[in-house]
């Protein structure tokens, strides 16, 4: 396949899915600029990226700061307005150009992440907003944490570490039906009063739109198969 026609496939995928998310939204009565999708670009060299910005998108998410940094400056200069989302897991040693790189971080997910970033945003005058990554199915391989501890780690960001936190993001178990875990992610950040909800992805976001999610990543139902 040419990378003409890759691209094409992109636009016609970024069109389906935006209509997937209105039909959701009907459903539940919701508008549809309620949800913001984060089109999820990893993988994909930056000529695959193109036709989706050049179609107007600009919320773009990646799951590795160094894969972003490779990428994006270049693709920022061209299209401005892009909006760039880290969804993968956030080592301290990268937190710095993690606040530097990125609008939105959805993967802050245990203290010391929390204090990095912190002293990040005071060092470099940036605020990301800042999503806090629940493991909902508690599985011992994933990042995030657990259901359990949210509330202490929640109050743990804001109290000592002076964060403003935005909301919660998960990835639910592969094998499981996904309706649980973003309900019970909804019930954790309606007591903790944090109104985004990072949860649903190329399988799952019209069920993920029926529950409240703010934000759906969606990456191969856009780009294709990874
Ligand atoms: C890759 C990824 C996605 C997108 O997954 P698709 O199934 O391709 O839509 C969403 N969220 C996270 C955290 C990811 O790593």
């Amino acid at each position: 396949m040419s990378p003409g026609s890759l691209a094409q496939d992109a636009v016609h995928g970024l069109g389906a899915v935006r209509d997937e998310i209105a039909a959701a939204c009907a459903d539940c009565g919701r508008a549809p600029a309620s949800v913001a999708l984060v089109a999820v670009s990893k993988t994909f060299p930056a000529p695959d990226i193109v036709p989706v910005l050049a179609a107007g998108h600009r919320v773009f998410g990646e799951n590795r700061v160094q894969e972003a940094r490779d990428k994006w400056p270049a693709l920022r200069d061209a299209f401005p307005g892009v909006e760039l989302h880290l969804i993968g897991p956030l080592q301290t040693n990268k937190a710095r150009e993690a606040v530097a790189l990125f609008d939105v971080i959805h993967t802050v997910d245990r203290p010391r992440i929390a204090a990095a970033v912190a002293e990040e945003i005071a060092r470099q005058g940036r605020s990301p907003r800042l999503f806090v990554q629940v493991n909902t199915g508690a599985e011992p391989q994933k990042a995030g944490v657990l259901p359990e501890a949210a509330d202490a780690f929640i109050a743990e960001c804001r109290e000592r570490h002076g964060l403003a936190l935005f909301g919660l993001m998960c990835i639910p178990p592969a094998a499981d039906v996904p309706d649980p875990h973003f309900a019970l992610l909804s019930a954790i950040a309606a007591r903790n009063d944090l109104a985004g909800l990072s949860m649903g992805m190329s399988a799952d976001f019209p069920a993920a739109i029926r529950q409240g999610a703010t934000h759906v990543r969606v990456g191969s139902a856009i780009f294709g198969h990874r």
